[in-house]
Parts: structure tokens; sequence; C-alpha cells
């Protein structure tokens, strides 16, 4: 399945911000918002919709309403910083949560927390995980959301690593990965180079 780079300038524009080591908690989770409203339009550009009809002040009007179920999963901790974006993009849209924890050692993921809403087969489920470094805890999540039965699933990332980027290719062929930018590498730590620094950190000050 295809690998989506979001190239747009308002995308590039909150990833200098978010990269910058000058930028503040408070700014990185502005930024964090405004590039996931723009990412998560471009990964539910073909969301079916249905037909209405409304009535303007003048009279009526043909519309479009979002046709399908709509599930945003954030992979804990980090992926709390994407999901404004989708609740403002997608008010009635259905939360589940995936609490991955890295072993700062081996950087392998372990899962702590699991709760997903129901009826997952029809529903357009987005995953959102800001780093995609080695694509393990991707790839963990991912396979949750296959046990429940998830068959549309979009990865929305912020930053992406050639080996993240291959490995959930590899393991989950079926789902569609959109980041605006895919970086060299892997440092020894398992942090993407140069990538931005620890996002749950420099989302909520723990830095
Ligand atoms: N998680 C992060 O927050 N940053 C990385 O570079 C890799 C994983």
């Amino acid at each position: 399945m295809p690998l989506h780079i979001v190239d747009h300038p308002l995308v590039h524009d909150a990833l200098a911000t978010l990269r910058a080591e000058s930028t503040s908690h408070q700014e990185f989770r502005q930024a964090s918002t405004r590039i996931s409203l723009l990412l998560v339009a471009e990964a539910l550009r073909d969301l079916p919709t249905e037909p209405t009809q409304v009535q303007t002040p003048l009279g009526p009007a043909d519309g479009r309403r979002i046709g399908r179920d709509v599930v945003v999963v954030p992979v804990l901790r980090a992926g709390l910083g994407m999901l404004d974006a989708v609740m403002t993009l997608v008010p009635g849209a259905r939360v589940g949560h995936i609490g991955l924890q890295r072993d700062e050692s081996t950087a392998v993921a372990s899962q702590y927390y699991s709760k997903l809403p129901h009826r997952l087969d029809t529903s357009y489920v987005l995953m959102i995980d800001p780093m995609l470094a080695t694509g393990g805890s991707a790839v963990a999540a991912l396979d949750l959301l296959a046990s429940a039965r998830a068959r549309t699933v979009r990865l929305v990332c912020i930053v992406a690593a050639p080996e993240g980027v291959a490995l959930v290719q590899q393991k989950h062929p079926t789902v569609d990965i959109y980041t605006p930018v895919v970086d060299k590498e892997l440092n020894a730590h398992k942090y993407i180079v140069p990538g931005l620094g620890d996002f749950g950190d420099r989302l909520y000050g723990t830095v």
C-alpha cells in the first residue's frame, strides 16, 4: 500500500516549528495540532459522503455529510498531541486508545493499555502516532487493530524513518501511511535523525 508524502507549504512551516529546539512546549502543541489538521484532512480525502439537503436563510441547498463511521486511535502518549485535530475535523469520531511503552535501553514496545470501540470492520480507522521510528510500536498497535477486525486503517505520522516505513509495509501491507517526511536514519538509541527529539516530552514539557 502506498506511502503518502503530504507536501504542503503549511505542513512544512509547522514541521519546521516542531523540529526547532527553541520551540516551547506551548508552541509545540499548537504546531502539532496545526500540522495534524492538514495531515488528517489528506488521510480522509476519500472518506465516503452522503447527499443531504439543508435550508440556508435563502432557500434549500444540496450538501454532503460524512457517510462512514470514523474511529481515531491515538497511540499513547505522543499520539494525544494529534487528537484535537481529528476531533475538530470529525466531531463525531469514536476514539480508541492504545498505550505502548518503549523500553529506553532496547527500544522494544510493550502494551500497557488498550480500549477500542466495537464494530471496527466497517469503520475508517485513523491511527495517530507522530514518530514512526523503528516501526515496532506501530506494528504492535496495528496488530491490535487487526485483531479487533479493523479493515480500513490509515497511519498518520509527523516524522517517519525508512526502517519504520519498511516494517509497517512488510507487516501490514494494506495500511496506508501519511507523513510529510521520511528522515535519514535512526541513531543508536532508535531516535529519528534529524527528527525532532522525543515528541511526548516536547509536547508535555517533560524534557
Ligand atoms: N519517538 C520519539 O518521540 N522520537 C523519536 O525520534 C523516535 C521515537
